[in-house]
């Protein structure tokens, strides 16, 4: 039961399904076979057994029939979604892939078994009224290109290289000496965030700390303070230092005290303009990170944090990655609902996946979670590679500019869907108050959840 609880953490982050959650992962999973269709039963030949059992588990006969390439590709994508138990490691570093194009004609050899579980209780969500503020526009200009600031670190480094670099950029001196921790926020697969007291400043602050003995995958690391020392922008969770202390590192930011976005998504009802507010302000993260040459790769509400004045900044960089101007990339990352298809069917994708995945964030924002969440995971997965823009709820509800800049950003071709600068332009945003509008929404979730700092 352990392993399926983190399976389904790994997917959502939010509440398991475990009646989904049924699927174990192969051990060993390797991508080298060659898969194609029996001309005469139609059934998939080079697939082992258990991955045909899998994929029948979870999806139709007649989804197979329909979209056999994609529902292959979404298996893989799942084993390796699976193969590392960490939100971190959901993706292997320039794995190749192989696509296999396979004929429709494909006859799966159990009955289907697919299940959908419905039930989520929206209703309890909370409607927080508050007052009418009009913001002054501060648009981003146009997308003036990428420039590469760094290069990726390399994924054959050993430990013993991370943590010299790791120690080469952090601060030598004691951290004890100059914050005193006081209370635990939470702990991710990473590590457990917090508060402290800064004593020279007398701010309060964030320290988040990692144990990096237990990271699979150091050079993430590294990459996240690499990233979050070498930027500072209003939407972005600020860095303030990092240190090694033993075999941890600590890494020291600014505190938001509103917690994290899945918050305000999960127990409040968020009108448009509020959407429309937190929507400019992560787009204008979004865009400044995809003007540095940044792809983020794992923009979801948990990586949205909220400041008690109702600032909204974009945090977690572990996934980030460089791109040089049109470069495309290949490795598999990101959290599973708010993939972009050509993530999912392994296709090379560049900076819109972000785009793609603040629509599906904009969806938490209507529904309280993304698309597909009641689904077993593989079965979302198919469904994201084959469905194109999810089914949105209270569609006839949204604006016409709300409904325009949804499918802008939820389009499954990579050249419709628009760029950052784009849709920072888009009337939607015209919407956008001041984000002190947020406060009243950040204010009723913790009151809910009993979670204020
Ligand atoms: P991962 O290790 O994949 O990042 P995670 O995002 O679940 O997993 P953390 O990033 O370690 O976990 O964060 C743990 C908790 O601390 C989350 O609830 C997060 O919202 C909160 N948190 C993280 N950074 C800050 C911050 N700067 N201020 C306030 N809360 C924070
Ligand atoms: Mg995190």
């Amino acid at each position: 039961m352990k392993a399926v609880k983190s399976i389904s953490k790994l997917f959502s982050g939010r509440k398991p399904d475990e009646s989904n959650m049924v699927i174990s992962s192969p051990g060993q999973v390797t991508h080298n076979f060659h898969v194609h269709p029996d001309p005469e039963t139609g059934a998939l030949i080079g697939l082992p057994d258990q991955w045909m059992k899998i994929l029948s588990n979870a999806l139709t006969p007649e989804d197979l029939k329909k979209n056999p390439e994609q529902a292959v590709q979404a298996l893989k994508t799942f084993f390796q979604v699976n193969k590392h138990q960490s939100p971190k490691h959901l993706y292997d570093e320039e794995q190749p892939v192989e696509d296999q194009p396979i004929s429709e004609e494909l006859k799966p050899p159990l009955p289907p078994k697919a299940q959908k579980d419905p039930v989520t209780d929206v209703s309890r969500r909370v409607e927080v009224p508050s007052p009418k503020d009009k913001v002054e526009d501060t648009r981003h200009g146009p997308n003036t290109n990428t420039t590469v600031l760094r290069k990726r670190g390399d994924p054959s480094q050993n430990s013993e290289d991370v943590m010299t670099q790791m120690r080469r950029i952090c601060n030598p001196n004691d951290p004890n000496k100059r914050f005193e921790k006081s209370k635990e926020v939470g702990s991710g697969a990473s590590g457990t965030v917090y508060t402290a007291l800064d004593k020279e400043s007398g701010n309060r602050v964030a320290i988040k700390e990692i144990d990096v003995t237990k990271q699979p995958k150091k050079e993430l690391i590294l990459n996240e303070i690499k990233v979050m020392k070498g930027f500072n922008h209003k939407n972005l969770v600020n860095f303030l230092d990092a240190y090694v202390v033993g075999d941890h590192l600590w890494v020291v930011m600014e505190l938001l005290q509103g917690g994290p976005l899945t918050d305000v998504v999960t127990e409040t009802v968020m009108r448009e303009e509020q959407i429309a507010t937190v929507c400019k302000e992560v787009l204008q993260a979004i865009h400044f990170l995809h003007s540095k040459g940044i792809i983020h790769r794992d923009i979801k509400s948990d990586n949205v944090l909220l400041g008690i004045d109702g600032s909204v900044k974009v945090t977690d960089f572990g996934f980030c990655a460089n791109v040089q101007g049109d470069e495309k990339r290949t490795t598999m990352v990101g959290t599973p609902y708010w993939m972009a298809p050509e993530v999912v069917t392994r296709k090379q994708y560049g900076a819109k996946v972000d785009i793609w995945s603040l629509g599906i964030m904009a969806i938490e924002m209507i529904a309280g979670e993304p698309p597909y969440l009641q689904e077993a995971p593989l079965r979302a997965l198919y469904l994201i590679a084959t469905t194109g823009r999810p089914e949105i709820p209270d569609w006839h509800k949204l604006s016409r500019e709300f409904q325009d800049f949804l499918d802008r950003c939820l389009q499954e071709s990579v050249d419709a869907r628009f760029s950052a600068a784009q849709l920072l332009e888009h009337p939607f945003l015209k919407k956008a108050v001041a984000t002190r509008s947020l406060i009243p929404l950040i204010k009723e979730a913790q009151r809910v959840l009993h979670k204020e700092i």
